[in-house]
């Protein structure tokens, strides 16, 4: 077979993504950079209308390095530790780049689709799920709470001999009970689930931000006496706010008692169980009927990538079945398969809520290959000294203050300020973002605002952390002399 001349459309990968490698490496080894003083640059450049004609791939190629990549987002950075958000390794990106190509979809019975289900297990392995759940790979925390509150949806509902997926809702009052602190996305899932956002009871937090299991207890009381049915209990491990792991065990077994199904958000701090040190923490965790979690967070995947686990997958294709098409042939053919094509292979599609989807496995086989449980369990050891540290240097500094202990790698704690500290602190994360290279976000603890560093970036290192601890306590004296 001759080779057809090469269609500038279709032509060799290597030239290309060199050129874009390069650019990634200059751009991440660029000095602390905010692009945004330069939107008067690419805004315009980039926002012009769709050209008629094509600009040749030479003139993609220069715009994307030169205008594009330089001025995208501080992610990356070693001093970005903002909300629970990161840039990825270099391994699972490479290998996510590889899968766009070799394997677009998920489907079919190739290495990609294998890579899938070992990711899962390895997943499950590293976060302390066992063997006994099985899952599928979505786009993120949002996603996989939405699959899991799906299944507990279907659970529980089937036990009252209805089936929500394929009737709808009869419109019998369900409660979900979680942690105050619980993000979200939980909310807008049960929303999406038509159980609506007011269907979360609110359990108050004690002082170490977990939930308190002697008021979900009352809670579990007075909605049995109100008849409303107990639809599910929802623990964080890991909560966004201060790290919080809730007591999953009495979580857990209060679930089981009420016949709720028990999920535990684990997007962020799920991987935190591979520190000893807070290991115990997650015991209860074997209690759970669903688990999720974000290797796009702790684990430096590339964003887009999470797993939602449950006991038993065949629960989740009837909460997400799309019933039988006919442009979509499963492959529930008769005798041997003999192609890859013969088959979808492992049939994520009825599982979750995308049917084209992206090989998400092979991202996170490479970053797991690359250093083993054992450097993961490095990093987050040294994400969790982090918070630590942060903490120790706020306790001893007389014009900051500690407010909260970290369990994992989240830590609370603001300036003081005599007049204003609501004020102060909310000007100090400000000028963090416009004149230093670091990035912490905020939270409000008890109705305090505080300063949240959340340590999940594997490019930190400790004198960043110490920097940014210096740069707190100079832009705060100068926002507090100001404001005399
Ligand atoms: C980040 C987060 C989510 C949402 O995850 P996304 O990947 O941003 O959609 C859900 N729960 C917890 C605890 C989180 O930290």
């Amino acid at each position: 077979m001759t080779q057809p001349a090469e269609h500038p459309e279709t032509g060799r990968m290597e030239h290309r993504l060199t050129q874009v490698g390069a650019a990634l490496d200059a751009f991440l080894h660029r000095e602390a950079d905010d692009p945004l003083p330069r939107r008067g640059v690419w805004g315009p450049a980039l926002g012009g209308a769709l050209p008629p004609s094509g600009l040749g791939p030479d003139e993609v190629m220069r715009l994307l390095t030169d205008l594009v990549v330089p001025n995208g987002g501080r992610y990356c950075d070693p001093g970005f530790w903002g909300w629970i958000t990161v840039g990825p390794t270099t391994m699972p990106v490479a290998a996510m780049a590889a899968g766009m190509v070799a394997a677009p979809q998920r489907y079919s019975l190739t290495a990609f689709n294998a890579l899938e289900e070992t990711a899962l297990r390895w997943l499950a392995d590293l976060c302390g799920l066992g063997t006994r759940m099985g899952g599928v790979l979505c786009s993120g925390g949002s996603t996989a709470n939405l699959i899991a509150l799906g299944a507990a949806r279907q659970w529980a509902l089937e036990a009252v001999g209805e089936d929500p997926s394929r009737d709808g809702l009869s419109g019998r009052p369900v409660a979900v009970y979680a942690s105050q602190d619980v993000h979200h996305t939980v909310h807008r899932a049960l929303g999406v689930l038509g159980l609506g956002r007011r269907s979360v009871v609110a359990i108050p937090t004690d002082g170490a931000g977990r939930m308190r299991s002697d008021l979900l207890e009352d809670a579990l009381d007075q909605g049995r006496r109100t008849g409303v049915l107990p639809l599910a209990v929802v623990a964080c491990a890991g909560s966004t706010d201060t790290g919080a792991v809730d007591p999953l065990r009495a979580v857990g077994s209060l679930a089981r008692q009420a016949g709720a199904w028990f999920h535990v958000d684990g997007a962020y701090g799920l991987p935190g169980i591979l520190d000893p040190r807070v290991a115990p923490l997650y015991d209860g965790l074997d209690l759970a009927d669903s688990a999720i979690v974000d290797p796009h967070k702790w684990l430096g995947a590339p964003v887009g990538i999470a797993a939602a686990f449950v006991r038993d997958r065949d629960l989740l294709a009837r909460a997400f079945m799309q019933e039988p098409a006919d442009y979509l042939d499963l492959g529930d053919h008769d005798g041997p398969v003999q192609c890859s094509l013969d088959t979808i292979g492992v049939n994520y599609a009825d599982w979750g809520v995308e049917l084209s989807a992206p090989s998400r496995g092979v991202a996170v086989w490479a970053l797991l290959s690359e250093i083993g449980r054992e450097g993961m369990r490095r990093r987050i050891v040294a994400d969790n000294d982090r918070a630590r540290r942060v903490a120790d240097a706020a306790r001893r500094h007389p014009r900051l203050e500690l407010m909260m202990e970290p369990t994992l790698s989240v830590v609370c704690f603001r300036y003081r300020s005599g007049r204003d500290p609501d004020g102060v602190n909310r000007e100090i994360v400000r000028r963090l973002l416009r004149t230093t290279p670091w990035v912490a976000s905020s939270t409000v603890i008890g109705g305090a605002f505080v300063i949240r560093p959340c340590f999940v970036n594997a490019r930190t290192r400790d004198e960043h952390v110490d920097a940014f601890m210096e740069a707190v306590v100079e832009i705060g004296d100068v926002v507090e002399a100001e404001q005399a």
